[in-house]
């Protein structure tokens, strides 16, 4: 019998009773107040909700970037609660991959360099493996001829994708992306969604992303609704119409 370790769990990630609130007292602010909520994998899954609704909140719960005041987050199999700060800073550069709204790509290095920088920070060597998967990702994101330039020398649209390249290729069990098109215009938006819903169509990845942005979020699989903090929908492909009652009746 053949054994596979490709999508064990059958969910990606899941929070459960998460609550974060800032302040105390009548000046507590509960961003989450109660969030039970499960990530498919090898979907696109959007966060959507009105500004202040906790999007970001829930986010960066998910990635570790942010400790929940209470409740758990269980990614890729790991209670993140469980671990440390150093196994917690290692299980993101290991397992976990970010494209945020501004790029944070090196400067001074190429778009070649900065995408395999994740790899060499690790301590992983480029091995095969590695330099298939890169050319399959570089090849998916359109990059082939741009990989010696310099981010400077790249427009805002092939900045982001190697941003997302550079998520890739680590081999993330998860990709997050912060309002990924926030400083985009709308051609370059377009081109960013369509590689963020090709790696998961064509590369098998998961990748969840916040957006305030209707547009953006026609390219996902799944889209969780936020308002005050809390799950006011969690829709599969949704219409256009559906995805416009559930926000506005999250606003009322
Ligand atoms: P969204 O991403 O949907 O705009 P956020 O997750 O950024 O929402 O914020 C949710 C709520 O938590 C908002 O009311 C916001 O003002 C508050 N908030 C977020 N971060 C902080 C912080 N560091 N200190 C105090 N309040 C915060």
């Amino acid at each position: 019998m053949t054994t596979t370790t490709f999508q064990t769990t059958s969910t990606a990630a899941s929070a459960r009773g998460l609550v974060k609130t800032y302040g105390r007292g009548a000046a507590a602010v509960h961003a989450l107040a109660g969030v039970d909520v499960d990530v498919a994998p090898g979907r696109f899954t959007a966060i959507m909700g009105p500004s202040g609704s906790g999007k970001s909140t829930l986010l960066h719960c998910l990635a570790g970037l942010d400790q929940p005041t209470d409740g758990s987050v269980v990614v890729d199999g790991v209670e993140l609660a469980g671990l440390d700060d150093d196994a917690l800073t290692r299980f993101r550069r290991d397992r976990l991959g970010f494209v945020f709204q501004a790029f944070n790509l090196l400067p001074m290095l190429t778009a070649r360099q900065n995408i395999v920088l994740p790899l060499e920070l690790a301590g992983r060597r480029v091995d095969e493996a590695a330099r298939v998967r890169i050319d399959e990702v570089v090849d998916v994101l359109g990059l082939s001829d741009r990989l010696d330039h310099r981010p400077g020398e790249l427009s805002g649209g092939q900045q982001q994708r190697v941003a997302i390249a550079r998520a890739l290729v680590a081999d993330a069990a998860i990709v997050f992306a912060d309002e990924p098109t926030g400083n985009l215009d709308s051609t370059a938006s377009t081109e960013v969604l369509s590689f963020l819903r090709r790696s998961v169509r064509e590369l098998g990845r998961t990748v969840v992303m916040v957006t305030h942005e209707l547009d953006a979020a026609a390219y996902a699989d799944d889209v969780i609704v936020l308002a005050d903090g809390r799950v006011r929908a969690h829709l599969t492909a949704p219409s256009h119409d559906e995805l416009v009652a559930e926000l506005q009746a999250g606003v009322r």
